[in-house]
């Protein structure tokens, strides 16, 4: 656990990257919109526009995205209304034009993924605890069981919220893309009335981008018809299969192994080497199919349950329904453990649990692909 906090805080990735909103001007409105830049680049005469602001700046993004390899989008329901979102990607797909390669590297990402995540790999973790119940054990293991439960539950259905919530955005999204006008945009220099708050007038950002799309694209139509089929492809794809990708799911359920690996220590320390070897295999069954295969499910029953209800109390009950749908396949998987040790042979109970697990997970592999598809 600390190892993961602390790899997850000092690790630093190798690749170099640009995030926009760190990197560029925020306040100084002449080196923010880089005027002077897109005047040299076209030759454009129609600079009545940009006569006033000979700044360097924000239009400089297009050599940036020129020579980036992907673009990462951290998606959430209000990204496709904003302007300077959908400006960067219009100046990303151009720079893509007459590059080697079907596959449009754009990697979008909901931004509930991080939140969820954390609240599953806790909810995890207290779980596994709650299960060996071993900081209270000597102490007070009922109110052990009942504080550990409580911590597990909530992080369950904070999970649970989040995925609800992540579905109904995409799906409101995705019927905003099917009549995606450049127009309905938002902008925060409009939204202003192009008036700083010491009085100066600002720079409308709208009618440069407008320009710039039309040469990049030659109409503004023709932009918005490429936002409505490639991009709303990439987001269905993406966003469809972004809680159900394999890694992921091993990933958050890590704190699992970590229950089962103190197990089999405890068995290697007595000697007993065939009973650590039975829970060895129970251990990667649970962490490869059996948590792997009860998120998938319950994801796909947030899906289904993904609409908001008008009262406070039918939406906890939703909730706390999913949440017992939980509990109810880690009972199922923990019935099927205790049955596998039952069996006179150890071995043939391990290869039962295993053939048991690897069978459900299949089945729900290939229902999630099934679903994937009809929820993107
Ligand atoms: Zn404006």
């Amino acid at each position: 656990m600390l190892m993961t906090v602390v790899t997850f805080i000092v690790w630093r990735s190798k690749s170099r990257i640009f995030v926009d909103i760190l990197c560029m001007e925020q306040h100084n409105p002449k080196l923010k919109a880089g005027t002077s830049h897109l005047t040299h680049r076209y030759g454009t005469s129609e600079g009545e526009l940009f006569k006033e602001d000979p700044a360097e700046g924000l239009l400089n993004i297009g050599g940036i995205l020129k020579h980036s390899e992907s673009l990462h989008v951290f998606w959430d329901h209000t990204w496709i209304s904003r302007l300077w979102c959908v400006f960067e990607l219009a100046a990303f797909l151009k720079c893509q034009e007459g590059k080697e390669g079907n596959a449009m590297p754009i990697f979008i990402r909901p931004v509930t993924l991080g939140p969820c995540s954390m609240m599953i790999f806790f909810a995890c973790f207290f779980t596994s605890i709650g299960n060996l119940n071993t900081p209270f054990l000597d102490s007070a293991p009922l109110l052990g069981m009942v504080v550990l439960t409580v911590s597990g539950m909530a992080c369950w259905i904070a999970a649970i919220r989040f995925l609800r919530a992540h579905w109904a955005s995409l799906e409101s999204t995705l019927d905003q893309l099917s009549s995606f006008k450049l127009e309905k945009t938002s902008c925060f220099c409009c939204t202003k009335g192009h008036q700083q708050d010491n009085g100066a007038m600002m720079v409308c950002d709208r009618q440069v981008i407008m320009h710039c799309i039309t040469h990049w694209f030659d109409s503004i139509e023709a932009f918005e018809e490429t936002v409505k089929t490639e991009i709303s492809k990439a987001m269905r794809q993406q966003l469809g299969h972004a809680f159900t990708s394999y890694s992921w799911l091993v990933l958050v359920g890590l704190p699992f192994h970590w229950m089962n690996m103190d197990q089999i220590a405890t068995r290697l320390r007595c000697g007993n080497v065939s009973g650590a070897a039975v829970v060895g295999v129970i251990n990667l069954t649970w962490c490869l199919f059996s948590v792997p295969w009860i998120l998938r499910t319950t994801v796909m029953a947030t899906y289904l349950c993904r609409r908001r209800r008008s009262n406070w109390i039918s939406e906890q009950l939703v909730n706390l329904g999913l949440y017992l749908l939980i509990t109810f396949f880690a009972a199922f998987i923990l019935a099927l453990q205790l049955l596998a040790t039952e069996f006179p042979d150890l071995v043939q109970g391990s290869v039962f649990f295993v053939a048991v697990n690897l069978l459900i997970f299949s089945l729900a592999t290939c229902r999630c692909q099934d679903w994937a598809r009809d929820a993107g």
